[in-house]
């Protein structure tokens, strides 16, 4: 006979956004299961690929601030949690033309909040970070608690917490459906049926076939990423000497990496990819030509690293809003629904504060942010 289990809250998805919540809960003693269709540590999501940046002063909109500070917060408390690294602060560089998005964004934030910033020329940054040679029409803005976190550890050492402070996760178990009836929700998967009071939508690239009822207008994109070798010309590309950053090669367009960690120096473009329409039915693959467009992008900022060889490359989805801010709020017609979208390309940085904010939103109907910029009724969302 099929299992008919009752929980206070059900998450559908366990990637970054799903396990954050599923702890937070966990930890308040909220009876919670969490449904991941694929395994643990999977990676056809999201949340994969060793390395995420965080930094504070936010170019997209100083609106962010408070969210990333709480959240780094919270990264350093799940790091005493669970014993295990998670985040790594080595600085950031925010590079680009003075009158560009990324240095007048960062420099925007850092002066609403106060933040703590350096601004250097290409000779300054040189001197400071050996393997950056910026053309000289580039400045780069520093932000000294930027760093990177490790995705993959911080997804497990939610899991785990929340696990250890009482809650059910279950993998392979893909959700089917969910309806609301007299109960309460009622959720489907392939294995049993379970009822709960509140269910949490965090399904990453899958969110558009779960939240039914509204036409969201999300697009999937398919993100490429490279691991280069090292150039024997420079000296050290090592987090103690080489920080992350992000650059605004043309008009609104990034750019970004990391320092030298064990698969290589990683680095990527940023919404250049293929919009696909089924994220399972994406190419996983990554063809040799693919890498051109970012060794043209990395040419003005890291003329070495922009030549050296590919060690291994990946694939990744983002799951953009047309504004690219986040999607966090329950659904209009279930309010007992909550649908979670933090993504856009850059939402794993602020997964511990949304973990805990969806968890005050579904225990006491409150959140610490404003969340006004993330509802579901925005214009830019209307189709
Ligand atoms: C290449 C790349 C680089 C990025 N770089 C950064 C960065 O530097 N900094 C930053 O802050 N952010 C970055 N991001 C964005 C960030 O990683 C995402 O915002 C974040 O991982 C989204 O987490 P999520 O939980 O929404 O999705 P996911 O982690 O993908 O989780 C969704 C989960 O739901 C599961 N699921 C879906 N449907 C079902 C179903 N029906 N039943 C059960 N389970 C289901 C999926 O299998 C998946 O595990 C990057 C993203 C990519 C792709």
């Amino acid at each position: 006979m099929a299992r008919q289990r009752r929980y206070e809250v059900i998450v559908v998805g366990l990637g970054a956004m799903g396990s954050a919540t599923l702890f937070h809960l966990a930890r308040r003693g909220v009876r919670t299961l969490g449904l991941e269709q694929f395994r643990a540590g999977h990676n056809f999501g999201s949340s994969h690929g060793d390395s995420r940046i965080i930094r504070e002063t936010y170019f997209e909109h100083p609106l962010y601030v408070p969210l990333v500070q709480r959240a780094h917060e919270l990264w350093r408390e799940l790091e005493r949690v669970s014993g295990e690294p998670l985040m790594k602060i080595v600085g950031g560089l925010m590079i680009g033309p003075a009158d560009g998005m990324v240095v007048s964004g960062t420099l925007r934030s850092a002066r609403d909040h106060g933040l703590p910033h350096e601004v250097l020329d290409a000779r300054e940054v040189r001197a400071r970070y050996p393997a950056f040679q910026l053309r000289q029409n580039l400045i780069a803005v520093l932000d000294p608690r930027a760093g990177f976190l490790d995705p993959e550890a911080c997804t497990r050492a939610h899991l785990a917490g929340a696990v250890a402070a009482g809650a059910e996760a279950r993998f392979e178990e893909p959700v089917l459906e969910w309806s609301i009836d007299s109960d309460g929700v009622r959720t489907r998967t392939t294995a049993a049926t379970y009822h709960c009071e509140r269910l949490v939508l965090a399904g990453g690239a899958w969110n558009s076939s779960l939240i039914r009822g509204l036409e969201l207008p999300l697009s999937i994109e398919r993100q490429t990423v490279f691991w280069f070798d090292r150039p024997a010309s420079v000296t050290s590309f090592g987090p103690e000497d080489f920080p992350i950053y992000a650059y605004e090669f043309k008009p609104r367009t990034i750019c970004y990496g990391f320092p030298e960690l064990a698969r290589g120096i990683k680095a990527s473009v940023m919404h250049d990819g293929q919009i696909v329409s089924n994220p399972d039915k994406v190419d996983r693959r990554v063809a040799d030509h693919e890498v051109e467009a970012l060794r043209s992008a990395l040419r003005p900022i890291l003329p070495e690293l922009a030549d050296a060889r590919v060690r291994e490359s990946g694939v990744c989805l983002f799951t953009n809003t047309p504004d690219h801010d986040f999607i966090i709020d329950a659904h209009p017609d279930y309010p007992q629904v909550l649908v979670s979208s933090p993504c856009s390309g850059h939402g794993f940085k602020f997964a511990s504060a949304i973990g805990e904010l969806q968890a005050d939103l579904l225990t006491t109907g409150k959140a610490r942010f404003d969340l006004s910029p993330f509802r579901l009724d925005r214009p830019s969302l209307r189709s």
